[in-house]
């Protein structure tokens, strides 16, 4: 897989950080002149993913939150956030729509839903006690023609 450009970084599991996912993903994308659409639906993929990690993986405990951002040949951006909290036990009951085990915090249970709406593709792999990885992909429209030259 040749990698055009990547960027790595951890950051600890405190709501405050979740603007600096997005932040980190805006300045990624950048060049690659994303849509004001593309930009708006990834910073909301990478900020539901984030937030997750701190709400519900570290609910318990404290951690760090890892992010891998790259971009991958014919404009296809990966996003990774992963955590070492508690993990997912059963994955696809909490990628129901409306499922969320925090109802009492006013959760919608819409955060995967929206992650698999913004992306071309979505994988957890999460085991109960060993943490959650989500890898996504999306593939970025074409530069616009006026921009090209
Ligand atoms: P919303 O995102 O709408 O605020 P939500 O976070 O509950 O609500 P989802 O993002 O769809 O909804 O997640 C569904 C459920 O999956 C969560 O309620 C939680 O139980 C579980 N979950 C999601 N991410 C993690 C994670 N990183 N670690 C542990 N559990 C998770
Ligand atoms: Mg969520």
């Amino acid at each position: 897989m040749k990698i055009t450009n990547e960027f790595k970084c951890t950051f600890p599991a405190v709501s405050t950080n979740e603007s600096l996912a997005r932040a980190a993903l805006s300045a990624f994308l950048i060049p690659a002149d994303p849509t004001a659409q593309e930009l708006a639906d990834l910073r909301t993929v990478i900020s539901e993913a984030v937030t997750n990690a701190i709400v519900h993986g570290y609910r318990n405990c404290s951690g760090e939150v890892a992010i891998c951002l790259r971009m991958l040949p014919d404009r296809i951006l990966y996003i990774r956030v992963s955590d070492k909290g508690c993990g997912i036990p059963d994955i696809e009951q909490a990628m129901t729509p409306l499922y969320t085990t925090a109802p009492e915090e006013e959760r919608a249970g819409l955060g995967f839903a929206i992650m698999q709406e913004f992306t071309d593709s979505l994988y957890v792999r999460s085991s109960a006690g060993n943490g959650t990885t989500l890898t996504m992909r999306r593939r970025l429209g074409q530069i616009h023609a006026e921009q090209e030259d």
